[in-house]
């Protein structure tokens, strides 16, 4: 029997609030442990929660942004569960009335663009975390509790079961990532955990509509680490199935070292957390002008962006995807335009040699030695004949180590494009009695012939002569 992959995502995103959702502390990451702490986040007797407006504007926006419907009265529940690095022993989210439902979000696949629906999404609070003495709970001596990060928001963005590969996952899981980018609610920092994602994966025959038994991985803090365990996970399950047995709803933990997935315990189901509602926080009730205040306070969003940079500047689909695949990048390339680059070959270059060097040095484009201004004058210089396209890969060699001006830099290295004629005229004229073979072919009738020529004559300049003028000095010369 062949089986199709069924998987949904429950992607945990931290907000970038300067304090946590229910109390006054800092949220910011890396602190020494338990100095981000209050009773409110303590959970100590007798203290009352008070929500953070920023955590619902952002909720909200977060919404907006992924189509969702807002429910204008939205509540608070508790999730009761026992772990240490929960001290009131419940978690504060929401449960039957979140603040935003009925989504959706577009991505591309290898089939063209499919559109992932998202069943909801509610705030809630982030747990602390274990700090053991070892490498995991098993093998450690003792474990400390760090409390810093309890009380930090979070949002939940689920999606429905509309996946059908690791692959697709990844893709969403990065158009959700963008997103939160462009709406500035999230430093989607996934080495710090401020975006991680727990993975329903099941299977089903082909055809089948009914959902087969999911397994659940948890806490998956890297595109990586998402597309290797949806891999095992499926290839795992597929044996199961093939040999007859069946898959235990259960929730398992990705190792990446072992490359495996791994059962941790059965899954829980709703009524094993015994929500109930929050008595402690009033409803949040909003309304239309609020929401539609904060519709307009959102940025062009991805789509619409990459719509336009087809559309005013005539690049391609895959270009103006990649080009608006981060809002910094975005804003980059749009930097660049302004400092008078022509658009596509703004793209070119910054998909190419800005992307390569980038890459080489781990770099993001926020931290580019080469800034938009700089990259927009040089492609300037090649408009304007300065340079050649070959030679701009020099310059921008050189401006990568040198904050110079590209204009200073061609200046200084002499790389200034030879269009003076009578300059090239004796380079072509050593070069055609030089190259006797390539001017016989040429004049034989294989006009390809020239192509060698210029080369020789591009390789005497140094790269320096244009190479246009060079194509027609030499027709001239050989057809005269
Ligand atoms: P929870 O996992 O917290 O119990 P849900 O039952 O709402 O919550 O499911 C959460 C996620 O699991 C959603 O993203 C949903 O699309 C996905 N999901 C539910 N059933 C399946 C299934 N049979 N196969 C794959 N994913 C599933
Ligand atoms: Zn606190
Ligand atoms: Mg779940």
């Amino acid at each position: 029997m062949k089986y199709e992959a069924v998987i949904g995502l429950e992607i945990h995103c931290e907000l970038k609030t300067k304090t946590k959702i229910f109390c006054g502390c800092a949220t910011g990451f890396g602190a020494d442990q338990n100095t981000h702490v209050c009773p409110v986040c303590l959970g100590l007797p007798g203290v009352l929660p008070t929500i953070n407006k920023r955590v619902v504007e952002f909720a909200i926006k977060a919404g907006l942004a992924t189509n969702c419907e807002i429910n204008k009265y939205s509540k608070f529940d508790r999730k009761n569960y026992y772990y240490p690095d929960l001290p009131k022993n419940w978690q504060t989210s929401q449960y039957d009335l979140p603040i935003a439902i009925h989504g959706w979000v577009d991505i591309d696949t290898e089939d063209g663009r499919k559109r992932i629906r998202l069943t909801r999404i509610h705030m809630e609070e982030d747990a602390g975390k274990l700090v053991h003495s070892g490498t995991n709970i098993k093998n450690s001596l003792t474990s400390n509790v760090d409390y810093n990060r309890t009380g930090v928001p979070l949002l939940e963005i689920v999606s429905e079961p509309d996946l059908r590969s690791a692959e697709e996952a990844r893709t969403y899981m990065e158009k959700i990532k963008t997103i939160m980018q462009y709406i500035d609610v999230s430093n989607c920092r996934m080495e710090e955990g401020n975006l991680r994602a727990d993975v329903n994966v099941s299977l089903r025959p082909v055809g089948s509509e009914t959902l087969g038994t999911r397994t659940e991985m948890k806490n998956i803090n890297s595109f990586k680490g998402l597309e290797d365990a949806i891999n095992y996970e499926v290839e795992r399950q597929r044996e199961v199935l093939e040999d007859g047995g069946h898959i235990v709803q259960e929730t398992r933990t990705w190792d990446p070292e072992r490359g495996m997935t791994l059962s941790m315990r059965s899954k829980e189901n709703a009524h094993d957390y015994r929500y109930m509602p929050e008595p402690d926080l009033p409803p949040i009730v909003t309304t239309d002008e609020q929401i539609a205040k904060y519709r307009d306070e959102l940025p062009e969003l991805p789509d619409a962006r990459r719509e336009r940079l087809e559309k005013d500047y005539g690049l391609s689909d895959y270009d103006a995807g990649i080009i608006t695949g981060s809002r910094a990048s975005a804003e980059y390339f749009d930097a660049v335009v302004a400092a008078g680059a022509d658009a596509k070959l703004a793209a070119n270059w910054m998909m190419g040699d800005l992307a390569k060097n980038l890459n080489a040095e781990n770099l993001t484009i926020e931290q580019s030695p080469v800034d938009a201004k700089r990259l927009g004058a040089m492609i300037g210089l090649i408009s304007k004949g300065t340079i050649s396209s070959k030679i701009a890969k020099k310059v921008f060699k050189e401006m990568w180590t040198c904050p110079d001006d590209p204009e200073k830099i061609v200046k200084d290295k002499g790389l200034v494009q030879i269009t003076d004629t009578s300059a090239i005229e004796g380079i072509v004229d050593e070069v055609i009695a030089a190259n006797e073979k390539a001017v016989n072919d040429y004049k034989g009738g294989n006009k390809k012939a020239i192509g060698a020529l210029v080369g020789q004559v591009m390789k005497k300049t140094r790269g320096k002569a244009n190479p246009q003028m060079v194509n027609k000095l030499l027709a001239q010369k050989l057809n005269g």
